[in-house]
């Protein structure tokens, strides 16, 4: 078992759920088994969220929001706006995978209530957690993910679906001050957690993959150090001082094709550890789903979080597409 101390409450050994403790001037709520709610006496006019293990086998978001709990309880990280933390999959995290029955990241937004899995039932609840703490008027939430394989650029987020919104400079900016450069735009509503709440809550919010899964007390936690240096500035400062935006620092993909697996007879035309955003030449063989073959079909396609062993019926392959940031609409 993890070293993960006052962080999953009952699969600590010691139930915390319902308590609360105060340091200094602030409240710390278990509201339920890695739910941690972070309420100071006067709080700023942020509610941020960071949430981690959604994918319980993604350790190093894990640790990241292990250690700020711990600093936050022993009083050395001081927090100035409303802060929830969720740890989303606990049984997963103690199981050491992805998930236990479902991939936990397609069944937000009301996606939860076809199915009565534990990983179901838990994205249920963790939707009104959400519900039940954001308050104020501006609202963030930071999903921490690792991916599964290597990739051509190694931190990246995926921006959800703005209904013709325009993108945020300032998110951009604090992204790339995290060490997250790449930006993948999705074209269309989702049912991952990070999407819900954009769409539900007007939040600024991100699906952020932060590098390669390793075993717990295997990362190198330098690695990450831009981007835990950040989300402690994010809850801890009143306004946080970003540099100018600069469209310079910043790579952009268009989601182009979602490829799913429709039959069994499916399989990848690459090998297994081709990392994240690798480029293929026009006409290359991308995947056979039974009768149907994929080809790259536009100049600069890119494959990014392929799976042939998904279930029939779900995405086996997104493929991207660079899109220039000055194409972007902008606030
Ligand atoms: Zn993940």
């Amino acid at each position: 078992m993890p070293d993960l101390p006052d962080v999953l409450g009952p699969y600590d050994g010691e139930t915390l759920v319902g308590k609360s403790v105060r340091v200094g001037a602030t409240q710390i709520e278990f509201w339920d088994a890695g739910v941690i709610a972070v309420e100071p006496d006067q709080p700023g006019d942020k509610d941020v969220i960071f949430s981690c293990a959604v994918h319980g086998d993604e350790t190093a978001p894990i640790e990241i929001v292990r250690d700020m709990l711990t600093d936050i309880l022993a009083g050395k990280l001081q927090v100035t706006h409303r802060t929830l933390f969720l740890i989303a999959n606990p049984a997963a995290i103690v199981n050491g995978t992805r998930f236990i029955d479902v991939n936990m990241n397609r069944l937000f937004s009301g996606a939860h209530k076809q199915g009565n899995t534990p990983e179901h039932r838990r994205a249920a609840k963790l939707e009104q957690y959400v519900t039940r703490f954001y308050q104020q008027q501006r609202r963030y939430h930071y999903d921490l993910h690792t991916a599964i394989r290597d990739s051509a650029h190694e931190k990246f987020a995926v921006y959800p679906f703005t209904h013709g919104g325009p993108y945020k400079m300032e998110q951009l900016t604090y992204l790339a001050e995290c060490g997250v450069d790449t930006i993948l735009l999705n074209q269309a509503p989702t049912t991952t957690f990070s999407y819900y709440s954009v769409r539900e809550h007007q939040a600024d919010a991100f699906t952020v993959e932060l590098g390669k899964v390793r075993p717990f007390g295997e990362n190198d936690m330098s690695r990450f150090a831009d981007a835990d240096a950040m989300f402690r500035k994010l809850i801890s400062t009143t306004e946080i001082d970003l540099p100018a935006f600069d469209s310079n620092r910043h790579h952009v993909y268009d989601v182009s094709r979602s490829i799913d697996r429709t039959a069994e007879d499916f399989r990848l035309n690459f090998a297994d550890d081709v990392a994240n955003f690798t480029e293929f030449e026009l006409g290359h063989l991308l995947a056979v789903d039974g009768e149907n073959e994929y080809t790259v079909e536009q100049p600069g396609e890119r494959i990014i979080f392929p799976n042939a062993k998904v279930a029939l019926g779900q995405r086996a392959l997104l493929t991207v597409v660079p899109m220039p940031v000055e194409n972007l609409k902008l606030v």
